[in-house]
C-alpha cells in the first residue's frame, strides 16, 4: 500500500543567531496521522511547527506538506493547512460567532458559505450557546476549543495544533481531547504537547526532540519497549536523559 505523505521534513534547520533550534530534521507524517511532538522546554518543538507552517522561514533544508515546498511554495502551503498556536488566538473582544465569521472572511468566503460554515462548526465544537459570548470572557478551554475551530474553517488538510491543553484543567482537557479524537484520520494533525498522557492517549505516532533534534521515533508502545518500561512518562525521562550518546532516531 502507498503511503501517502502529508509532511515530509528534510534537513530542515533554525539557527537564531549563535542557537540552533533546529539541526537537521529529517521527519514523515503520513496523511491522515495524528502525530505527537514531544520535548523538554527549549527542545525545538514550535520552532519545527513555525516552520512547517510557514510561519518562519528554514535557515536550510525544506519540508513538503502534500507535496508543496515550504520555501518555494508557501502559498500553496498555508492554503492547505490549519495553525491553533500557543498563544490565544481568538480577537478577545468579538464574540464567539464574529471571530469565526472573521475567519471567513480572511478566507473570502461567500455570505451563504459564511452562514454554513459557522454553523458546521458552531455545531461540531459545541458552541451553539455561547455565539454571542465575548471571546475574552470564555474560560481557557472554551477559548482554545473556538481557537481549533477558527483554524478548522478553510479546510485545511494538516491541522497543527501548539499546546492545545496547556494550563486546562482535567475535565476541559479531557473535553479538547473528544475534540481532538472526533477529528482523528479525517485531517492530519501534528501536536505538541508537555502532557505525556495526552500524547499517548491521542498519537498514532510520537517523535521526541531535544536540542533541536529528533531523538526518537515511534508509537507509543515502541517507546516504551524501547525504554524497557510499560510508564510512557518513565520512557520519555529515560529517552531524554539517556541522550547524549549519538544513537539518535
Ligand atoms: P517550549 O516547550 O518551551 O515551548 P519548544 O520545544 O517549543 O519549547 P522552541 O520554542 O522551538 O522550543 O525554542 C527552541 C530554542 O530556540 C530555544 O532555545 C528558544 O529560546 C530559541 N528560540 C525560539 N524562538 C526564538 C527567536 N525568535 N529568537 C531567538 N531564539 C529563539
Amino acid at each position: 500500500m502507498e503511503v501517502i505523505k502529508a509532511i515530509e521534513a528534510k534537513g530542515l534547520v533554525k539557527k537564531y543567531k549563535g542557537l540552533t533550534a533546529v539541526d537537521a530534521l529529517d521527519l514523515t507524517v503520513q496523511k491522515g496521522e495524528l502525530f505527537a511532538l514531544l520535548g523538554v522546554n527549549g527542545a525545538g518543538k514550535t520552532t519545527t511547527i513555525k516552520m512547517l507552517s510557514c510561519l518562519t522561514a528554514p535557515t536550510e533544508g525544506d519540508a513538503f506538506i502534500n507535496g508543496f515546498s515550504i520555501v518555494s511554495d508557501a502559498a500553496k502551503v498555508k492554503q492547505r493547512i490549519g495553525v491553533s498556536p500557543q498563544e490565544t488566538a481568538v480577537a478577545p473582544n468579538l464574540t464567539v460567532k464574529e471571530n469565526l465569521a472573521l475567519m471567513c472572511g480572511i478566507h473570502g468566503f461567500s455570505k451563504e458559505k459564511r452562514g454554513q460554515k459557522t454553523e458546521e462548526l458552531s455545531r461540531q465544537f459545541g458552541l451553539m450557546d455561547i455565539m454571542g459570548k465575548r471571546a475574552g470572557k470564555l474560560s481557557g478551554g472554551w477559548q482554545r476549543r473556538l481557537s481549533i475551530a477558527m483554524a478548522l474553517i478553510s479546510e485545511p488538510e494538516l491541522l497543527f495544533l501548539d499546546e492545545p491543553t496547556l494550563g486546562l484543567d482535567v475535565l476541559a482537557r479531557s473535553d479538547l481531547w473528544d475534540v481532538i479524537r472526533s477529528l482523528k484520520g479525517r485531517i492530519t494533525i501534528i501536536l505538541t504537547t508537555h502532557y505525556m498522557e495526552e500524547a499517548e492517549a491521542l498519537s498514532d505516532r510520537i517523535g521526541i526532540m531535544k536540542d533541536g533534534r529528533l531523538l526518537v521515533l515511534g508509537t507509543a508502545d515502541e517507546l516504551k519497549k524501547k525504554a524497557g518500561t510499560d510508564r510512557f512518562e518513565e520512557a520519555f525521562v529515560a529517552i531524554i536523559r539517556n541522550s547524549n550518546t549519538e544513537e539518535l532516531v
